[in-house]
């Protein structure tokens, strides 16, 4: 059977309907762009606040990462504890450790809300170190974790290891067990549904192609012109991630965009799934240039990476499938004869700075930046925004933290620099 060159997830989960005729309405308390996770989950709370909320989507809903994605609800974010603690100071990334922990809640406490079927299940994470010195650096972060955010993760040795992974190459690995995963697909389907039953309007189809600063009745706000007409709104919030485009300029400065990829296998046996993967873990490893993999709940094998640097395009998830192959073998020689029955691939949103980033630009309000950790801190992310537009209050400490561009300002949007970049990344796989 040939490959399907399509997001497995879509196959499993039905997006709610929407109005393809419906007018945009004259005016609207808060102008969403995107519906994603960031745009979604803002809108359920703003609506359920009493808020009037337009989600305006380029595409469909979930078209973005928010349906393409892994479905790993993780704790932590990508830099590790002891960078983010050279950054921030220990009080400000206590904060930010406590919100990625109050991020896997925040996903569990949504879909209990709102009978989100989406298969979520605390299962936990395993990272898996690639060299001896990864390992080495697992005792650290964990007593770090512990010391400094009173939270605890399990290092495992590699003698252990086989009790949480049916593969020999690693030196060992690091569980925490209170990450999560879920469908995806299903699960901005669900969170589109809240926000909807909530009375948002989502409008699909409706690309943001200019917004202009408009009073009306004396009210400041914006023009939010769209491919299906104009909305005024009082409040604008961007959750556009790895799709920024030319309609937020300030923001697309800041955002390079990055090429996921994922294959799955097709369904295997309950033994050969189990010897894979015994404790069902959402699971990546120490590099870079990293692999992430989990079974599906149809017991699939889902294996991603950055097979290629440069966001999707038909050859790069043609060209990924075969190397996403050969990577999974690498780990797993066990699937040498099982077939790969899907490949995609999806955008993920790096800052220069490898962080979230969240607060008001120019007067219009943004969360983004998750860098492939989105499923939870966008979900998060949103609720936090909403309550800032509700209210002006938060208690978010990404917002404020410097957001750095290009250095030099050599950066327009268009990721030039990218395969030098993922040259830069695979060398340091190498000597780190
Ligand atoms: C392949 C892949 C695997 C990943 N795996 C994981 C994982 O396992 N765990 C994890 O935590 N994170 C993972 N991530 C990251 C996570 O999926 C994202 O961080 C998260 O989905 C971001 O949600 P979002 O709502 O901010 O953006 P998105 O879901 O990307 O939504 C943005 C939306 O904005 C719309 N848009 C853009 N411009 C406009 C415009 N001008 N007008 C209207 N609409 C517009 C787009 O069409 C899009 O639908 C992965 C990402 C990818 C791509």
């Amino acid at each position: 059977m040939a490959i399907h060159e399509h997001n497995y997830w879509l196959t499993t989960a039905e997006m709610p309907q929407t109005e393809p005729a419906r007018p945009l309405p004259e005016s609207v308390d808060v102008a969403v762009i995107g519906a994603g996770f960031t745009g979604l989950s803002a809108a359920r709370t703003l609506a359920k606040r009493g808020a009037s909320v337009a989600v305006l989507e380029a595409h469909t809903v979930g078209w973005g990462a928010s349906s393409r994605n892994g479905g790993m609800v993780l704790t932590g974010l990508k830099l590790g504890v002891n960078k983010l603690i050279s950054m921030y100071g220990r009080e400000r990334t206590q904060r930010m450790y406590a919100a990625s922990l109050a991020s896997i809640d925040c996903v569990e406490q949504i879909v209990h809300e709102e009978k989100i079927d989406c298969d979520f299940a605390r299962c936990g994470h395993l990272e898996v170190a690639c060299k001896q010195k990864h390992f080495d650096d697992y005792a650290r972060q964990v007593e770090t974790i512990s010391r400094e955010f009173s939270h605890q993760l399990q290092v495992v040795p590699r003698n252990e290891l086989r009790n949480e992974i049916g593969s020999t190459i690693y030196y060992g690995g690091m569980v925490d067990e209170i990450s999560a995963g879920l469908n995806p697909a299903k699960y901005v389907a669900g969170l589109a549904r809240a926000a909807i039953n909530a009375g948002t309007l989502v409008f699909e189809n409706a690309a943001v192609q200019n917004l202009a600063r408009a009073s009306r009745q004396g009210v400041p706000g914006w023009r939010v012109q769209t491919s299906r007409g104009a909305v005024w709104a009082r409040n604008v919030l961007v959750g556009t991630s790895g799709y920024t485009g030319t309609a937020t300029p300030a923001l697309r400065k800041k955002i390079i965009p990055i090429g996921s990829y994922i294959i799955t296998t097709e369904i295997l046996s309950d033994d050969l799934a189990s010897e894979l993967s015994p404790r069902n873990r959402m699971i990546y490893d120490s590099k870079n240039y990293l692999y992430y993999y989990r079974l599906t709940p149809d017991r699939r094998m889902l294996f991603g990476g950055r097979a290629a640097f440069f966001p999707e395009t038909a050859s790069t998830i043609r060209r990924s499938a075969e190397i996403l192959r050969q990577g999974m073998m690498e780990v797993y020689p066990q699937l040498r004869d099982v077939k790969v029955e899907y490949v995609w691939g999806g955008t993920l949103d790096f800052a220069f700075d490898i962080m979230p980033h969240a607060g008001e630009m120019e007067g219009m309000y943004y969360a983004l930046g998750y860098a492939g950790h989105g499923v939870a801190m966008a979900t998060w992310q949103g609720q936090q925004m909403a309550e800032m537009i509700a209210d002006g209050n938060h208690d978010n400490p990404f917002v404020g933290i410097p957001f750095p561009g290009a250095p030099l300002g050599l950066y327009n949007g268009r990721p030039w620099f990218l395969p030098v970049a993922g040259a830069w990344y695979k060398l340091l796989d190498w000597v780190s």
